[in-house]
């Protein structure tokens, strides 16, 4: 039996650790050919073998997704190599400050706008631009459920991901006739590097703070990359074919609260 992504190109951003990771293994394993863009090249490079040591495809691109030159090379670059780009994963993001807004230096500010904001608009403009002429594409934003309902001491972080659930409700409208889905998923907190700095940024009992979260979730734990990964290399299947403009949570119940 065919794997539901066989003959597919994809472009993860951020596949470099944590999350785009686990989603680059994901869809590597079901048949698409992975180009991981990540400005980090020595993960990047580690994600490429990981692929390929499970029998897959991937190359690494060094990539800044807060650059237009640099995302649209990376784009042209996936082309060039595979032919088309069919699947993409906008996810490189960074936590940003962790102290109330008084406090939140403008210079965090703009720079999580730049990675999380501005990244992923920048992104979503090089990939349709392609996906259009090809007439076909299907496109996962990772937003988060920081992305869906607020969260104090972490204002940009909270503001760039409700812009990330925006961009991709209006995007999945302006493409929806022209065969292109766009979502997103709004993951709750997951075992990565990320929420390591994260819980390092808000506090100094970084186990007292990572069990509180753990039993915040109603599941009774924090979530795995890979649980993230199958649900974006879901998305982008055929499997959702209708299903566009969702910002989906997986957070083990966290925002069914
Ligand atoms: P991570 O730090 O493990 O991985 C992020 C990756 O993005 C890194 O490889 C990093 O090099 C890359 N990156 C950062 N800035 C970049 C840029 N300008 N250009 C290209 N690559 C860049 O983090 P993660 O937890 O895997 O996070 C992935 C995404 O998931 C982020 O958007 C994050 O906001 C989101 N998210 C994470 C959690 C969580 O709890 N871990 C929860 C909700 C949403």
């Amino acid at each position: 039996m065919a794997a539901s992504l066989d003959g597919k190109v994809a472009l993860l951003t951020g596949s470099g650790s944590g999350i785009g990771r686990a989603s680059a293994l994901a869809v590597a394993r079901d048949g698409a050919r992975v180009v991981v863009a990540d400005r980090d090249e020595a993960g990047g490079n580690e994600t490429v073998s990981l692929i390929k040591e499970a029998g897959g495809e991937a190359t690494f691109v060094a990539t800044d997704v807060s650059k237009a030159d640099s995302i649209n090379a990376a784009v042209a670059r996936t082309v060039e190599l595979y032919g088309s780009l069919d699947l993409a994963h906008n996810n490189a993001g960074i936590e940003g400050a962790t102290v109330p807004i008084i406090d939140y230096p403008e210079e965090a500010f703009d720079q999580i706008v730049a990675v999380n904001l501005k990244g992923v608009w920048l992104s979503l403009k090089a990939e349709i631009t392609v996906m259009a002429k090809q007439g076909h594409g299907a496109i996962v934003n990772t937003a988060s459920t920081f992305g869906l309902v607020g969260v104090p001491s972490c204002t940009g972080y909270v503001a760039t991901k409700h812009a990330v659930s925006g961009l991709t409700k209006a995007t999945a409208l302006e493409y929806a006739r022209q065969g292109i889905r766009v979502n997103a998923v709004c993951p709750g907190a997951i075992d990565t590097p990320l929420l390591d700095r994260f819980f390092e940024g808000m506090t100094d009992d970084v186990q007292a703070l990572s069990e509180a979260y753990a039993e915040n979730h109603p599941v009774g734990r924090i979530g795995q990359s890979s649980e993230i990964g199958e649900a974006v290399a879901w998305l982008l299947s055929d499997k959702a074919s209708f299903v566009t403009g969702i910002t989906m949570p997986v957070d083990g119940g966290w925002t069914a609260q």
